[in-house]
């Protein structure tokens, strides 16, 4: 096995354990959803439509940024949002896109998450936007996605789930878990009453915050 089958079929095998831990974590449902991981030369994606639990490493499709496919299965039928932010964000390592139920009711609604709780600015700033619907698996999709990441490393998918991006597979595993999060605070929070929304200033201050929390010495940083 040459260096790159190999780098390839570890990675492969991490992303098998990230949709497995999205299903854990409940923040997938069925079949749906998608996760890929950087590579050389392109990156390597979940197979369309195949239950996560039978996936073994040689399923994990590459496909390269001009969008060609190597080997025998179809990629997600999703691979151009992952392609396009792998083009567009230099600092995309991996993306993660689910149906999870919160997310995905508040895109139902069309509704952006404002700043209703400090958290949201673990997505870049301070709101996660949701995209205009269009089709699944089509580069409509992928560039109405382009416009509600401006700035920003998640947003929600009209009438469809959510899609976000992080440095690696293990962050954007953690991101994805809190933007599920966020979303349900905020509809439990909206079925309370109008929930308060913090200013600019107020999030300005979180944003700046967060580029130095969590860094303890030795010991990397936590994330935010
Ligand atoms: P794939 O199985 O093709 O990845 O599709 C799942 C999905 O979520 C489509 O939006
Ligand atoms: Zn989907």
């Amino acid at each position: 096995m040459n260096e790159t089958s190999a780098t390839r079929e570890s990675l492969s095998r991490q992303v098998i354990d990230t949709c497995l831990a999205m299903n854990a974590e409940g923040i997938n449902q069925g079949r749906a959803g998608n996760v890929s991981v950087r590579c050389a030369e392109g990156f390597l994606i979940t197979p369309s439509g195949l239950p996560y639990a039978s996936l073994k490493p040689e399923d994990i499709v590459f496909v390269d940024l001009d969008g060609t496919v190597e080997g025998p299965l179809a990629p997600s039928s999703e691979w151009r949002m992952h392609r396009d932010i792998y083009a567009e964000r230099d600092e995309a390592g991996a993306v993660l896109h689910a149906h999870s139920t919160f997310a995905t009711a508040l895109s139902c609604l069309r509704l952006d998450i404002p700043a209703f709780h400090y958290m949201v600015a673990i997505a870049g700033g301070s709101d996660i936007r949701c995209a205009d619907y269009a089709l699944f698996g089509t580069q409509a999709l992928s560039d109405n996605m382009l416009a509600a990441l401006q700035g920003r490393r998640a947003c929600l998918l009209g009438t469809h789930g959510m899609i976000c991006f992080h440095d690696n597979l293990e962050k954007v595993l953690g991101l994805g878990i809190e933007v599920e999060t966020l979303a349900k605070q905020y509809w439990h929070a909206r079925q309370a009453g109008q929930p308060v929304i913090l200013d600019d200033d107020q999030m300005r201050d979180v944003l700046e915050k967060f580029s130095s929390y969590g860094r303890q010495p030795g010991r990397g940083r936590s994330e935010k």
